[in-house]
Order: structure tokens, then C-alpha cells, then sequence
């Protein structure tokens, strides 16, 4: 008998599959010597969960535990933060994986052309209805009469009487008077501004670029630490898209977030140019009409499930936990609506980043997302809009192997891919079944924990179909998806290597 490792995952991590399986220990699942003691690192739920971290969620054992409640990617949001409080994120991120030996996601989420205000000397300071408040370009700390706004554009661009609107457009400025490098400003809806919080203008047009000199600097940081997505703010146009792509090339996946009016006249162009796709409701609340916001979602969730790609709703899901351990029923509903909608994931911002109960957040937000999941129609309003294949083979046989899945009540769909395509074809069908995705490259693996319903494995390569098939079955087992006598759908390439051509029943010994 082989001895279990250090470091093999001998203990029970909640909100996990129940029953005792054989050792996900990769090295020694085989006649280790904790074989039998150890549960899966499955999860139960189809819908994945973004957590972003911040200063209430750095230690090692604070992302453990958001990590067991249920986070499949974590965001490093680089609006705030440094490089050495990101990279030691990261590299924490990095030895959970080791840890729990499952891939995990990381977004790096670049600031984008968001406009935001400096900092204060107290880090916030509050301000009443009516009060004058000053924003300029002096680079230095601010008080209760003024802050620094490091935008000359947006002075050349403002006249008295425009409205700003100042973290979320939770408050609102009108401009009395300004010059090109100040503005003086009436508030017209007060309330608390604190460091580095977004500023919009809805009516102004601002001529600026979608990838500023600090995302350049960001994003290649963020590409040398290894990165799984990359998040693009205030994306526009089709052509921000492509030239991403040429600064990014396959060092990352690029998650396009939807925030202003002019993406959503490009809807289709952008989602087809992007690996994924976030509606960052914050933003997109600010510019638009409020009630703009649920038929933009949907319209936004429907385009991406045409498209096969994954789309995460963001922003103020669980908003109240900021401050309390419980959430409010509309939050609950806001969630829960999401899953019924279908989307790959839902986020959670300053609920992880800066409130008081982190894990609280997390450990509801798998609930409310297992609760609807086991409602009896959540699959049927899941299909409500019917995914019709494409006229591809990959779409051809994904369908097939859906549709072979469901008849025979498999216990998994089983893809074995290289690039992730097939696997995401396959998350687009939205199977009633789990998929279990093998791969040889720890980053599919780690992109594909994005995806709906799908358990991605990292894998060692396989000689043959035959072999192909015996590891997968081996961890099928192991992964706790299947027992000897159930039944597994396979989506190959054969020969090893070859794009996807084969669905395959088989029964695991
Ligand atoms: C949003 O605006 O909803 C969003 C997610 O972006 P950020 O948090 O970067 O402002």
C-alpha cells in the first residue's frame, strides 16, 4: 500500500458531494492508503460562484473557506490593491489548488477607462445635500471641500449643469461652474464617498481609449503571473475586442464586461469576440436606466447561451451581507433568478472583497443557487428558449451526447478536450447530467471552471481510446460522478489528439 501523501486532502471539506469515495489524490488514488476515507471535491451545483477578494478575504485560510463554501474563480479586481497584494493573492490561490487538487479560476479584472476619484486623508468623508465640493486635478490627498479627479477629459468636457454621479450614482453632483482642470460642484444627493469610488457622466461623451497606460502595465503583470481571464471594463466596440486579442493572444481567456449603452449595440459582434462575458450590472445601472437593467440581463444571458459563451451576472447580488450575516428576500430572488435564467455564474464584489461576512455570503449564495437548481422546473425553464445546435459537427455530436445522456439516465457526460471547445458545446446543451471535463492543460482546466455544470480534471495524456476511456472511468469514480455499472457518455477525439468525432456509451467496470 502506498502511503498518502503530505498535504493528501484527508479531511471533509463542507458542501460537498456526500458519501465516502476513493482519494482525488491524483499521485496515489490508487491503492493509497486513504483510499475510502476521503470525499470528492464535487460540487453539487451547476451554477458556478466569482468571488472577489480584497482585505477581508487575503489569508490563506480565509480563501480556504470561501473556497470550501463554494468560490470556483476568484477575481483580483485591479481597480484596487497592488501588484505585491495581487501576486500574493495569487500565489495563495495557486497552493490552494495544490491543496484541495482542483483547478481554480482567476479573473484579473483590469480598471478599465473607469473614472474615479483620488483618495481622501481620513479614506472617506461624508457629504450633505447641498454642500459645494470641488474636483480638480492636484494630485494630493482630499477632504470634505474637494478630491482629485485625474481625468483632464472629463473637464474639457463637462458645462455647468451636467451631472456626475459618484460611486454607482449612489450620490450626485451638478457643476456650477469649472475650468480645464476643476470643477465646482452642488450635491444634489448626498451621501458617504470614500477612496477611489467610479464616477459617471451619462449624458457626456468622453473621447477615451477602452485600455489605459495603467491596464497595459496591469495586464501584463497579470498575463506574467498566469492568469485564466482577463476582465476588460467599459468595452465599446467589436474593435476593443481585437485589440485585446493582440495584446493577450492564448495567455488568457478575455471576459468582455458589459457596462455601457454602445456594447449593447454590438452585442452579437462582442460576444462572439470574447471567451466570456460579464454584465456588470454596477455600471451599467449608472449609464442606463435603472429598469434598463433585467431585460438588458437576459438579453445579454440569452446572447451568450446562443453563443456557447459563459456569462456571469455581477453586482450587488448579495449586497446587504456587506453589513449583515442574512441577505434580503429580493437579493435571495435576484439570485435565484439568475440561475433560473441559466447563466454560467453569479459574483459576489464588496460582499468578499470588504464586508463583514465573507464566507456567510458564499455559503448562502451556494444555497440559494442549490435550492433553485433543485426545484423540479428549474430544468424545463432552463429550455423555456430551445439552444438549437449549429450546423457543425462538434454541435452534431455534443446534441447527440446530451441526448444519449438524458435517455439512459448516465451518470455523467464525459468530454476529453484539449482546447475546452468541446466541452463548452456541450455545457451550452445544458444537460440534466454533470459533465466531467479531462484535460492534459492545467489552463483549460482553469478556464473551464467558469462554465455551467461542468467538473474540469486535470489529466495526465493517454496513449490510446482505450486508455482514454479506462482513466476516464477511473476518475469518474474517484470524482465521485459514477460507481461500477453506471453508465458514462464519452465526447472523444479519435485518434488521440484529433477534434471531437466520437460519443460513446459505456458502462464502468
Ligand atoms: C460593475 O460595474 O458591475 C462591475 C462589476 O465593475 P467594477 O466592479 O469594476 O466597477
Amino acid at each position: 500500500m502506498i502511503p498518502a501523501p503530505p498535504g493528501c486532502p484527508a479531511k471533509i471539506p463542507r458542501n460537498l458531494a456526500e458519501g465516502p469515495r476513493r482519494c482525488t489524490c491524483i499521485r496515489h488514488w490508487q491503492g493509497c492508503s486513504c483510499a475510502g476515507m476521503v470525499q470528492s471535491m464535487r460540487r453539487l451545483t451547476r451554477t458556478k460562484i466569482v468571488s472577489t477578494i480584497g482585505p477581508a478575504s487575503s489569508s490563506e485560510e480565509r480563501l480556504a473557506q470561501l473556497f470550501e463554501a463554494g468560490v470556483d474563480v476568484f477575481r483580483l479586481n485591479f481597480s484596487h490593491g497592488t501588484h505585491a497584494e495581487h501576486e500574493q493573492r495569487f500565489r495563495t490561490i495557486r497552493s490552494l489548488e495544490e491543496r484541495f487538487e482542483r483547478p481554480i479560476g482567476v479573473l484579473a479584472d483590469m480598471q478599465g477607462p473607469k473614472l474615479r476619484v483620488g483618495t481622501f486623508a481620513e479614506g472617506r468623508v461624508t457629504l450633505p445635500m447641498d454642500a459645494t465640493f470641488r474636483l480638480d486635478l492636484r494630485d494630493e490627498v482630499g477632504d470634505k471641500s474637494r478630491v482629485m479627479l485625474p481625468h483632464p477629459e472629463i473637464f474639457a468636457a463637462l458645462a455647468p449643469g451636467a451631472v456626475l454621479l459618484l460611486d454607482d450614482g449612489k450620490l450626485r453632483l451638478e457643476v456650477t461652474g469649472c475650468g480645464s482642470d476643476y470643477a465646482d460642484t452642488r450635491v444634489l444627493v448626498g451621501g458617504t464617498l470614500s477612496d477611489h469610488k467610479g464616477v459617471n457622466l451619462p449624458n457626456v461623451r468622453l473621447d477615451i481609449s477602452p485600455l489605459t497606460a495603467k491596464d497595459r502595465v496591469d495586464l501584463a503583470f497579470a498575463l506574467d503571473l498566469g492568469v485564466t481571464f482577463v476582465g476588460l471594463s467599459f468595452v465599446q466596440r467589436p474593435e476593443d475586442l481585437v485589440e485585446a486579442r493582440g495584446l493577450i493572444g492564448n495567455r488568457a481567456r478575455i471576459l468582455a464586461k458589459l457596462e455601457k449603452p454602445a456594447a449593447i449595440q454590438h452585442l452579437g459582434r462582442i460576444v462572439e469576440l470574447s471567451d466570456a462575458i460579464m454584465v456588470a450590472r454596477g455600471d451599467l445601472g449608472v449609464e442606463m436606466p435603472t429598469e434598463d437593467v433585467p431585460v438588458l440581463q437576459r438579453r445579454i444571458v440569452r446572447a451568450c447561451r446562443r453563443a456557447g459563451k459563459p456569462v456571469i451576472v455581477a453586482t450587488q447580488m448579495l449586497e446587504s451581507m456587506i453589513q449583515s450575516p442574512t441577505p434580503t428576500r429580493a437579493e435571495a430572488s435576484d439570485v435565484a433568478n439568475a440561475v433560473y435564467e441559466g447563466v454560467d455564474a453569479v459574483m459576489l464584489s464588496a460582499e468578499t472583497a470588504a464586508g463583514a461576512y465573507p464566507v456567510e455570503a458564499v455559503t448562502i449564495m451556494e444555497r440559494i443557487i442549490m435550492r433553485a437548481e433543485r426545484d423540479p422546473a428549474y430544468h424545463r425553464t432552463l429550455h423555456v428558449e430551445e439552444t438549437v445546435p449549429e450546423a457543425t459537427e462538434a454541435d452534431a455530436l455534443t446534441a447527440a451526447a446530451r441526448r444519449a445522456a438524458e435517455t439512459i439516465s448516465a451518470s455523467a457526460i464525459v468530454t476529453y478536450t484539449s482546447s475546452g471547445d468541446t466541452t463548452l458545446r456541450a455545457a451550452r446543451e445544458r444537460p440534466t447530467v454533470p459533465i466531467l471535463a479531462l484535460t492534459t492543460e492545467h489552463a483549460v482546466a482553469r478556464s473551464l471552471t467558469l462554465s455551467w455544470g461542468v467538473h474540469p480534471v486535470f489529466a495526465g495524456p493517454s496513449r490510446s481510446f482505450r486508455e482514454m476511456i479506462g482513466a476516464a472511468e477511473q476518475r469518474a469514480v474517484a470524482e465521485g460522478f459514477a460507481e461500477p455499472g453506471s453508465r458514462l457518455v464519452f465526447l472523444a477525439g479519435f485518434p488521440v489528439g484529433s477534434t471531437v468525432n466520437t460519443v460513446r456509451i459505456s458502462e464502468v467496470k
